[in-house]
């Protein structure tokens, strides 16, 4: 499915796209406001960012097609959300990764891929030496490598950055890691790599922020905003900081100061609606899986290829589902809208009683697609009302039908 060209053009057949020149890093991008720093406009592969930015041109019908053989079933709920796939599992490392975001699947699966040569280089993203938070973009082609990319950096982070790097250096079998807006873009052009072989493994993504709008998260959530080390939307409806002394503080989403919060969030992410990263080959995040799993999608044969190099690591359980979300996201609609922030006694109190009856598993997933698409859909009515036809993709339009919106 993920097969592409293996020739290295001779110059007298260059493609168009070797006269193109990438800008230069902090300067304005096509996408404009939209832009997410996905890294495509960084190479000479801007010339095809009319095309390929997730931000330009939604295409996901034909980008699902193109890589899985077909786009996702609408009459299939589980296809509408999680997107096209063959499987799903909860599944956690017998013997975690130190220092991983979760038990690090993501990460042994890279390594795995190396050692096998199934692979010559990993495109993950490692830290700037200075800054833990700053992301800096690698081809990894070392196991250690890989492993000093993990963890998330819950930034924008300019993973294609690299691309132009993996044809000049002649690697022909590739793994990329990333999330769905450096996916959309990477599928777009991945003919044009010179690759034999492209393999995608994605983590969901959502709520993502610049550098500087991570900063004020933290002042504004923190109890000490220069301690975190890395931090998670929670399951159990909290945000969990976990500090260099290795103490988690636990904060209630229901207690974030929505009003302060509101602008933090990229417009790119505002107006994101590819959360499950649909065009990966697999996809590895948490919220589909009980408290303190991980929760695997397999979409297609590329991805079960690479499941299969760790399964001997992982426990395993199946999927499992409960309660109902739909209250609970109609009630946040118009409370997110006005910017209500509860007193924190209020909001743990809030946060006990819902962990206790609220959505779990898949419904929790979906609960967090639900609100999140529905934010998102206000968001681009409101700014981009001409966009909007066109840029919100018909799964994501059905999600959001299922609710009264404010106007
Ligand atoms: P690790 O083994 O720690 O590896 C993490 C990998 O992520 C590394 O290879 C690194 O290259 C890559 N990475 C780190 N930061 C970035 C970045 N900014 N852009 C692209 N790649 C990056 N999962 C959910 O289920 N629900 C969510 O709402 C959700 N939100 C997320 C938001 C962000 C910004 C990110 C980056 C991830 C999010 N995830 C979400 C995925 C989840 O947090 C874990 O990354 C995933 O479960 C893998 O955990 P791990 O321990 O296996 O990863
Ligand atoms: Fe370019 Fe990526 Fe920004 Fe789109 S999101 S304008 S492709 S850097």
């Amino acid at each position: 499915m993920t097969a592409v060209n293996s020739s290295t053009p001779s110059s007298s057949s260059r493609p168009a796209h070797y006269k193109a020149k990438g800008l230069k890093p902090g300067g304005p991008r096509p996408a404009k406001a939209l832009c997410s720093e996905c890294g495509l406009c960084d190479t000479h592969y801007i010339h095809y960012v009319k095309e390929a930015c997730a931000f330009i041109n939604q295409q996901f019908e034909a980008l699902e097609d193109q890589i899985h053989g077909r786009s996702r079933q609408l009459e299939d709920e589980a296809e509408t959300y999680f997107g096209v796939h063959q499987s799903m599992t909860a599944a956690r490392k017998k013997d975690p990764i130190e220092g991983a975001q979760w038990t690090g699947i993501v990460s042994s699966i890279a390594c795995e891929m190396l050692n096998s040569g199934k692979v010559e280089g990993v495109v993950c993203v490692q830290n700037s030496p200075d800054d833990r938070f700053q992301p800096m973009p690698i081809i990894a082609r070392t196991p250690d490598e890989v492993l000093a990319a993990r963890v998330n950096k819950p930034t924008l982070s300019p993973n294609l950055s690299v691309l132009e790097q993996v044809e000049q250096s002649g690697l022909k079998r590739l793994l990329v890691i990333g999330v769905g807006c450096q996916i959309q873009a990477l599928r777009a052009v991945q003919d044009k790599l010179g690759l034999e072989k492209l393999y995608v493994l994605g983590t969901p993504c959502v709520d993502n922020v610049t550098r500087a709008g991570l900063q004020k998260f933290l002042e504004t959530t923190s109890r000490s905003p220069e301690t975190v080390v890395h931090y998670e939307f929670m399951q159990d409806f909290r945000v969990h900081f976990k500090h260099e002394d290795g103490s988690i503080e636990k904060v209630p989403f229901f207690g974030l100061n929505t009003k302060e919060l509101k602008d933090v969030f990229a417009p790119s992410c505002m107006s994101c609606f590819d959360y499950v990263n649909g065009l990966a080959d697999l996809v590895v995040g948490y919220m589909g899986a009980p408290f303190r799993w991980q929760w695997i999608l397999v979409r297609n044969d590329t991805g079960q290829e690479m499941l299969d190099l760790v399964q001997s690591q992982l426990e395993t359980q199946p999927v499992s589902s409960r309660g109902d979300r739909r209250q609970a996201v109609q009630q946040s609609i118009p409370a997110y809208d006005k910017g209500v922030t509860l007193p924190m006694w209020a909001a743990q109190l809030m946060g006990v009683v819902i962990e206790r009856v609220g959505p779990k598993g898949l419904e929790y997933a979906r609960f967090s697609i639900d609100s999140h698409f529905t934010r998102n859909y206000l968001y681009v009515q409101r700014n981009y009302p001409d966009k909007l036809n066109d840029h919100v993709p018909e799964f994501a339009k059905r999600i959001v039908g299922q609710y009264k919106l404010p106007h």
